[in-house]
């Protein structure tokens, strides 16, 4: 059971007036091979090798994954292994910049006249799903092509607090999202509807995109109230349309395609430039930031270079975030980079990072609803509990946690400040692991 959700959070939107600061060229940047949903590139240059900005340095390895291009001129100093925030670890180029940021001379921008066109192009930008997970965005567009699609939604949500960076898009960018939009509807005819989906809290960003598309039939500005996790793509879905995604499959299974905001402005822009998918804008605040903004940094940036911009208390710092308060993942290391689909880095001091005292469930269902898929995260937990593999996948599958969104409204409302979503966490990974040796 779907509900629209109801949690009303703080927004401590600080930057949504700031227009983004460009960080000056790191001496290095990180690029894993893995930055997004689906496999892991393949790296595709040698240590010493000299790069450009835009050069290819890793392919797209199989159906779902993504290439990756350099965001800096210089030499490829490393390959080697790297540990990812989320555990798990993949291969990492590490890239010394010469400072002189030179453009790859072979960068022209590709030349599209059909929808087949764009998806190879988009697919050759290296570009992925900006607002969460990254999926990547060619085979967003092989399914808007491909498949029964009525409805092509573009995101512009952004409900997490303290994140600005699409509101700034819509804003600074106003133009080439209504580029981005033009193009999807000359290229993916097909869909009677292209809706623009955008939180009662960001005005300006309203008033930009309707004096820009109010013209086009096709085209709709909705204006949603303020509500977390109002920018989750299931439940965006069922906001505007009523229709439920099920467990498993895809917006593309109930006639939708989902676009981020930024990802279509960024469509535009490549499409007129051919410059890939190599810089990035984050959203950086926290209590241990002093000046908050939104910086535009090339993806590879250490974390500790975006905080040293942003004027962050280093002596006072507790823990950082990738991401928002709510979905973020806790970095474990500043020399880490910040990824394709990093939207934000929050930065907490001490105090506010300090564990909070738990207490035993009290029962009093809060979790239960406001939840917006509508789960019961304590039978997530007693499943948890279970030591046989089996008995605790069939809970587990029985108790849908693989419908989970990681929104954290769960441990957000809970009185006892039990630590759902990360069980919640946990006990997918061990249900896919227990699946995955059932069908090995
Ligand atoms: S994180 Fe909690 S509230 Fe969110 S979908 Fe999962 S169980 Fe429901
Ligand atoms: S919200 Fe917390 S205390 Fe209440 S039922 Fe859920 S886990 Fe128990």
């Amino acid at each position: 059971m779907f509900r629209i959700g109801n949690l009303k959070l703080p927004h401590k939107k600080h930057t949504a007036d700031m227009k983004d600061a460009r960080i000056s060229t790191p001496n290095t940047v990180v690029l894993p091979m893995s930055q997004y949903i689906g496999a892991p590139a393949l790296p595709i240059v040698k240590v010493g090798q000299q790069v450009c900005v835009g050069t290819k340095v890793a392919e797209a390895d199989g159906k779902v994954s993504a290439a990756i291009h350099s965001p800096v001129s210089g030499i490829v100093k490393k390959i080697g292994d790297f540990l990812l925030a989320n555990g798990k670890s993949c291969q990492a180029i590490t890239i010394e910049s010469d400072g002189k940021m030179t453009l790859d001379p072979g960068i022209t921008p590709p030349v599209v006249n059909s929808a087949e066109d764009l998806c190879q192009a988009i697919r050759e930008s290296g570009l992925v799903g900006l607002g969460g997970a990254g999926f990547p965005t060619a085979n967003k567009l092989e399914n808007a092509i491909n498949k029964k699609i009525d409805m092509i939604i573009v995101n512009g949500a952004e409900c997490e607090p303290y994140i600005t960076i699409d509101n700034r898009t819509m804003i600074d960018g106003a133009e080439y999202v209504a580029r981005g939009v033009k193009l999807i509807e000359k290229f993916i005819p097909g869909p009677q509807q292209i809706v623009i989906a955008i939180e009662e809290n960001k005005p300006d960003a309203i008033a930009k995109l309707t004096a820009l598309l109010k013209d086009d039939p096709k085209v709709r500005i909705e204006v949603l109230p303020s509500i977390y996790p109002q920018g989750a793509e299931k439940i965006l879905i069922y906001n505007l349309t009523g229709r439920v995604v099920p467990e498993g499959k895809l917006p593309s299974d109930v006639g939708c395609v989902m676009f981020n905001v930024t990802s279509v402005a960024f469509m535009a822009h490549y499409l007129e430039t051919g410059i890939p998918f190599v810089w990035k804008t984050v959203t950086v605040d926290g209590s241990a930031v002093k000046s908050p903004k939104n910086v535009t940094a090339p993806i590879g940036t250490s974390l500790r270079d975006i905080l040293t911009f942003a004027d962050a208390d280093f002596n006072n710092l507790g823990k950082v975030l990738y991401g928002g308060p709510m979905m973020g993942i806790a970095a474990y290391n500043l020399d880490d980079p910040i990824y394709k689909n990093t939207s934000a880095v929050i930065a907490l001091n001490k105090a506010d990072s300090l564990p909070k005292t738990q207490y035993p469930c009290i029962h009093c269902g809060k979790c239960i609803q406001n939840c917006p898929v509508g789960l019961n995260p304590t039978a997530f937990v007693k499943a948890m509990n279970i030591s046989d593999k089996n008995d605790r996948a069939a809970m587990l599958e029985k108790a849908s946690v693989l419908s989970c969104i990681d929104c954290g409204c769960c441990s957000y409302v809970c009185p006892s400040r039990r630590p759902l979503v990360e069980n919640n966490k946990l006990a997918k990974a061990d249900l896919r692991k227990t699946l995955a040796s059932k069908n090995n």
